[in-house]
This record gives C-alpha cells, sequence and structure tokens, in this order.
C-alpha cells in the first residue's frame, strides 16, 4: 500500500522486464530518464499507446501526459499516420536514395513556414542540432557557442554542458566524458540575464560563431522568456556577426506550425526541429536561409550525411501528422483546451493556497512547486520542490494518469485527450494535491 495515499497499482510483469532489461542496458534503460529513478525507483514497460492512454505490460491503464516526449500531437496510433505509415511500408523501408516523400513534407513544412528556405532531414533531434552548430561554425568561421543553463539541446559532446532534465534529475548538470577543450568552446550562461550576454559578447569578442536557446525552454521544467530577452538576443547576434539559432524540437510545430519563430515573430537564423515532424518515427531536420543552407555538403564545405536520413516510412509518418495539423482550428482548439486544463488546476491550488504553480503555453504545461508567479531561469527552482513532485508522482501513477518520471520535465496534450480525460485527470489531481501539501 502506498504511503501516501491510493494503493499501489501491480507492478510485477514491469519488474520482472526491468530485471531482465537490466542485465542488458545500463540502468536497464535505453535512454536515462526512462529509470523512474527520482519518481518510483523502478520504470513502467509499455506495450501499448492509443488515443491519449497508454497500457503497461501489467495491463493498467493511463491517461498520457508525457506522450513519447512531445512527438504524439495527435496522441498515440492515430489512424491518418497509422494508414500512411502501413502504405508506404509495403514497399520497403529504406534505399539510402532520395525519394518523392520527402520531396512532399519538405514541401509541406517550408509552404507553412516562413523562417526557413531549405532544409534537410536528419534522425534525431540530436543530429539537428549537432549539424546546426557545426553549419553555424563553418558559416562564420568562429568556433564558440553560446547556451544557456538549463536548456537541453540533445547529447552532442559541446552541449551536454549545464544541460537541464536528464542530467538534473541524476544530480549532476554536465556529462562526463566531454574533453575539457569542447566544453571550453562553450559558453554557459543564464536565461534571461543580458548583463551576462553583453559581457559574454565582449569577453570573446569576435570569436562567437552562434547563440543557440531553446525559445521557448521546456528541459528544465518550463522557463518561458519573455519576447524583449529574445529579441535581445536576435539584436546581439546581429550586431556580433553571429548567428542565432532557435532549438524547436520541442516547440516546433506544438505551439502552433511555426513554433516559437511564429508566435514571438522573431527570425532566427538556423530553426532546428525533431519530434513532432516524425509522427513517432525517429526524425529531426535544421533548416535556415538557401544562402546558410547553401554551406551545407555537397553544396558546400560542411559536411553532414545519413543512412537514414529522410528515411520513408518516417516522412510519411510526418507528412500524415502534418497534414493533420495544417487543418483550420486545431492549434486553437488544442492550446484552448489546454488553456482551460490549467486554469482549472490553478484556480483549485491557489484556492486552497497551495505553494504550486502550473505554467503553461499551448500544449505545453509544467507543474511547479512554488509560489514565485513566474520562474524564467533554472537558478529559481527549487531543487527541495522535486520531493513533492515525487510524492504526487506517485498517486497519479496509482490514480491512472502517466506523466515524465522527472518533476523537470513538462508534460503535453494531444488532440486526443478530450473533456471526460481532462475532467478525470483534474480530479486526480486535485486529490494529488491535496496528499503532498
Ligand atoms: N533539443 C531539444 C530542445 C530537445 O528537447 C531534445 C530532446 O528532448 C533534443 C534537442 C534532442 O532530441 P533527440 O532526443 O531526438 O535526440
Amino acid at each position: 500500500v502506498s504511503t501516501t495515499g491510493k494503493p499501489d497499482i501491480s507492478r510485477e510483469k514491469s519488474a520482472e522486464l526491468y530485471a531482465k532489461a537490466k542485465t542488458f542496458f545500463p540502468g536497464g534503460v535505453n535512454s536515462p530518464v526512462r529509470a523512474f529513478k527520482s519518481v518510483y525507483g523502478t520504470p513502467l514497460f509499455i506495450k501499448k499507446g492509443d488515443g491519449c492512454r497508454l497500457w503497461d505490460a501489467d495491463d493498467n491503464e493511463f491517461i498520457d501526459f508525457c506522450c513519447s516526449w512531445g512527438p504524439l500531437i495527435l496522441g498515440h496510433n492515430h489512424p491518418k499516420v497509422k494508414d500512411k505509415v502501413i502504405e508506404v511500408m509495403q514497399n520497403g523501408m529504406s534505399f539510402g536514395a532520395p525519394t518523392a516523400l520527402e520531396n512532399e513534407l519538405a514541401e509541406l513544412i517550408l509552404k507553412n513556414n516562413k523562417f526557413i528556405e531549405k532544409l534537410r532531414f536528419v534522425s534525431s533531434g540530436t543530429e539537428a542540432v549537432m549539424s546546426a552548430i557545426r553549419l553555424a561554425r563553418g558559416y562564420t568561421k568562429r568556433d564558440k557557442i553560446l547556451k544557456f543553463e538549463g536548456c537541453y539541446h540533445g547529447h552532442s559532446d559541446s552541449l551536454l554542458v549545464k544541460a537541464g532534465s536528464g542530467l538534473v534529475t541524476f544530480g549532476e548538470t554536465s556529462s562526463a566524458g566531454v574533453p575539457k577543450s569542447f566544453a571550453d568552446e562553450t559558453i554557459v550562461i543564464g536565461l534571461n540575464d543580458v548583463d551576462a550576454l553583453n559581457k559574454a559578447f565582449a569577453d570573446f569578442k569576435g570569436q562567437i560563431a552562434a547563440i543557440i536557446i531553446e525559445p521557448i525552454p521546456a528541459n528544465n521544467g518550463l522557463l518561458l522568456q519573455s519576447k524583449e530577452y529574445l529579441q535581445t538576443l536576435r539584436d546581439v547576434c546581429t550586431a556580433n556577426g553571429a548567428l542565432l539559432i532557435f532549438d524547436e524540437v520541442i516547440s516546433g510545430f506544438r505551439v502552433g506550425f511555426e513554433g516559437a519563430a511564429g508566435h514571438y515573430q522573431i527570425k532566427p537564423d538556423i530553426i532546428t526541429y525533431g519530434k513532432i515532424i516524425g509522427g513517432g518515427l525517429p526524425v529531426g531536420m535544421y533548416g535556415a536561409s538557401a544562402e546558410i543552407m547553401g554551406h551545407v555538403s555537397p553544396d558546400g564545405g560542411v559536411y553532414q550525411a545519413g543512412t537514414l536520413s529522410g528515411n520513408p516510412v518516417a516522412m510519411a509518418a510526418g507528412i500524415a501528422q502534418l497534414t493533420e495539423l495544417l487543418k483550420s482550428s486545431f492549434y486553437k482548439d488544442l492550446n484552448n483546451k489546454t488553456q482551460e486544463f490549467v486554469d482549472a488546476i490553478q484556480r483549485f491550488a491557489t484556492a486552497r493556497s497551495y505553494k504550486f504553480k502550473v505554467f503553461s503555453i499551448g500544449s505545453i504545461f509544467w507543474f511547479a512547486f512554488t509560489d514565485k508567479a513566474s520562474i524564467s531561469n533554472a537558478d529559481e527552482i527549487d531543487p527541495a520542490s522535486m520531493e513533492k513532485f515525487k510524492v504526487m508522482h506517485r498517486e497519479l501513477i496509482n490514480r491512472g494518469i502517466y506523466f515524465g518520471p522527472s518533476g523537470y520535465e513538462v508534460g503535453f496534450i494531444s488532440s486526443a485527450h478530450n473533456k471526460i480525460d481532462l475532467e478525470k485527470t483534474k480530479r486526480a489531481i486535485f486529490d494529488s494535491l491535496d496528499l503532498v501539501f
């Protein structure tokens, strides 16, 4: 029986699978946060997803707010995505040669996104960002990059410095194995700090190739930035001959079809995307003006390649998913639904004077155990508050609600979450909050 509320769900089969997985994989997982280390201690093994629901190996049913960490904006197993994937798979899985599907997905994106003119598909967000950084360095002929504490940009070497949830969840901020000489090329400053920004550009005058930021930082809680601050980054880059890279692997196609660039109406020089554009299959991409993209091989000298880049099955999933997103009122409905959900939770917590805030944008939200009106910097998060998240997470799991297993992670709402699902979730959240406080 749980020490805090509802009886614990049965986890026998997940436990068996986890014991076996530990003999195969470090920590029993193929990506660290999945290990549930900072919450229950052992992960749930998932066997099926449909709509907004997940089922684990013990047949427990959950309403899912992790949505595979963001890609599933239409929910699991959307019939249009599934049908398109099956149709394309009939003709083979990979050719290592161009296909019309790459054109189709690129056209869908470029026609509806005024911030980029050309793009390159890769197979993950990590690859997209790694390639964007190389392009910025090749283009500017400078080596240093400036990133922000708490922003995660995938696990390439020079970006694993003060890099958000996956590391913070385990009490670290940077990764072992990154050579000091690589880390030395990465300047890290706090978000929302103009003085530190100006100082970095003064200290490293003429050396900074690019600023990279998640314009909607969502990997260390949800650290919303002001439009003015993002505009300052734009201006500082322009004034200093550096490129501005928006890493929109989470925010892209999530807060709107044009992502954060469209939301704030700020034009970065390079944008990276991932997650949603693959409809749940492994895809990433980076894009920029035709002039900047002209520096990528084979047109230019910045080398970047991939055996499975533009994989036809992944392209098919992306085409089907993005086609749904372009339907009128898709984002309006999704964002309104999210707003109503988070407002109701906030009203409940405020009425009971709980130190609890729900921060949100579009269909992304984050639960913060704080009484601060806003949090825009990783430093403002109290690590001790994660104990409360741990209790809440267990209570929610026991009530059939699945959240990412770390208090530094955000939640996502998909078009598959309906009113009844969200009502059930609210009741579970209210009960859990009453137990936490
Ligand atoms: N950039 C951001 C903003 C991300 O959130 C992530 C992953 O969560 C990545 C890059 C890396 O993407 P991937 O996990 O597909 O390599």
